[in-house]
């Protein structure tokens, strides 16, 4: 492990505690958990825990951290990126794997901007937001990370304050023990280049979710009345921003992860998943007793 090097008062510090203290508490071994990056500020998040990391591409970390999983379900995956990393460039990643529902965590260091290269303007900046970065002020909208995840099919969605290290550790050791995909949208101060939305700023309008009786659980049975009233609960709660902003756990369901639905095609997958496997350059028999 190396220090980290992030700007002072980054938001990025307390992200990082709060995930070390969930692994700590939860006592996943460093040896059984793999943390993935992409690219920018959060990616280097694996060079500063004990654990495996994987620093990989531009927007890729959710697609290798899937590969991961479904090669070794053994591993607790978690993967790391940033806004324009997540909702940006690897907003196809976002949304195949939204559908597909394997076992691991996403966590979105979001700052609204492009940390790492100057402060662009990130997929989630509002329109006509300025940010101490930008010359004129955001001509673009702004996507919800939250409202995105519902519609792709993550079945755990929650948000975070990076500087709330308890409450967040508290999200993230619930976002590990879904069985699914889990994500938490953490908001993030980046003092260096957003002036608008500072850790001063979201300390004062955070509040719990949890505090004001919103249930985020879609019960399995549920029929397609309750699944509209939970939707339109979610989607109040995901917009609303001022005065107030909602963190906690926005929505959560039970489905079959995706592990699960390749053993019922394989037999051999959860006793042999592919890391257990003899490796063999001949790939013409497993290529046949596998054959999906
Ligand atoms: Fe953090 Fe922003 Fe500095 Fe990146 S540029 S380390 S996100 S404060
Ligand atoms: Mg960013």
């Amino acid at each position: 492990m190396i220090t980290p090097d992030w700007c002072p008062g980054c938001g990025d510090y307390g992200i990082l505690t709060a995930l070390k203290m969930a692994l700590k508490e939860l006592g996943i071994p460093p040896e059984k958990s793999v943390v993935v990056s992409g690219i920018g500020c959060s990616a280097k998040t694996v060079h500063y825990i004990d654990a495996y990391g994987v620093h990989t591409l531009h927007g890729r970390p959710l697609a290798i951290a899937q590969g991961i999983k479904l090669a070794n379900p053994d591993l607790n995956v978690v993967a790391v990126a940033g806004d324009g990393d997540a909702l940006g460039i690897g907003a196809g990643h976002f949304v195949g794997a939204g559908r597909r529902n394997v076992d691991l965590l996403y966590l979105v260091f979001d700052n609204e901007v492009y940390g790492m290269t100057k402060g662009q303007a990130s997929p989630t900046l509002a329109l006509g937001a300025r940010p101490k970065s930008l010359p004129r002020p955001n001509i673009q909208g702004k996507v919800n990370p939250l409202l995105m995840a519902l519609a792709a099919g993550f079945t755990f969605i929650a948000r975070g304050f990076a500087f709330d290290v308890q409450g967040l550790k508290t999200l993230i050791k619930k976002g590990i023990e879904h069985q699914g995909l889990a994500i938490i949208d953490v908001l993030q101060p980046c003092p260096t280049y957003n002036d608008l939305h500072t850790r001063a700023y979201y300390a004062e309008r955070t509040y719990d979710l949890a505090e004001t009786g919103y249930d985020p659980e879609l019960p399995a049975e549920a029929d397609a009345a309750l699944v509209a009233s939970k939707m339109a609960s979610f989607t109040a709660k995901a917009l609303e921003w001022e005065p107030r902003i909602p963190v906690g756990i926005f929505w959560q369901q039970r489905l079959p992860t995706f592990e699960a639905r390749l053993a019922e095609l394989d037999p051999n997958y959860t006793r042999l998943p592919p890391a257990k496997r003899p490796a063999s350059r001949d790939l013409g028999p497993l290529l046949a007793e596998h054959r999906l």
